[in-house]
C-alpha cells in the first residue's frame, strides 16, 4: 500500500555542500525538464542541459549551416551568370568575325 512516502534521493549543492533528501521523482522530474530549484541556504540548481536546450543549440547549428549554404549557392549562381554572359559575348564575337568573313 502507498502511505505517501517514497524513496529520497540525496543531493549535494554544488555552491555551499549541504547534502539534503528530496523525493526520488523530483529529482527524475528536474533530470528530464532541467528545471531549477534551490538548495536550503537557496542556491540555484540544475541538472545539466535539457532536451530543450539541446534542440535549441541544434535548430542554432542548423541555421548557421543553412545560410553558408545559401550564401555558397548564391556564389554559384553569380557564376553561372556570369559564364553565361560570357558565352553570349562570345557567340556576338563569332557572328561578327564570320560576318567579316562573308564581307570580303
Ligand atoms: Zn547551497
Amino acid at each position: 500500500m502507498v502511505t505517501g512516502w517514497e524513496s529520497a534521493c540525496e543531493v549535494t549543492c554544488v555552491e555551499c555542500g549541504i547534502v539534503f533528501s528530496v523525493p526520488v521523482s523530483f529529482v527524475d522530474e528536474r533530470q528530464k525538464d532541467g528545471a531549477t530549484f534551490f538548495c536550503p541556504n537557496g542556491h540555484k540548481l540544475t541538472y545539466g542541459e535539457t532536451e530543450l536546450d539541446r534542440l535549441k543549440k541544434d535548430n542554432k547549428e542548423l541555421k548557421g549551416k543553412l545560410a553558408r549554404y545559401t550564401e555558397r549557392l548564391a556564389g554559384k549562381e553569380l557564376s553561372i551568370i556570369q559564364l553565361k554572359l560570357s558565352l553570349a559575348a562570345t557567340r556576338a564575337w563569332v557572328t561578327r568575325l564570320k560576318g567579316k568573313k562573308k564581307s570580303e
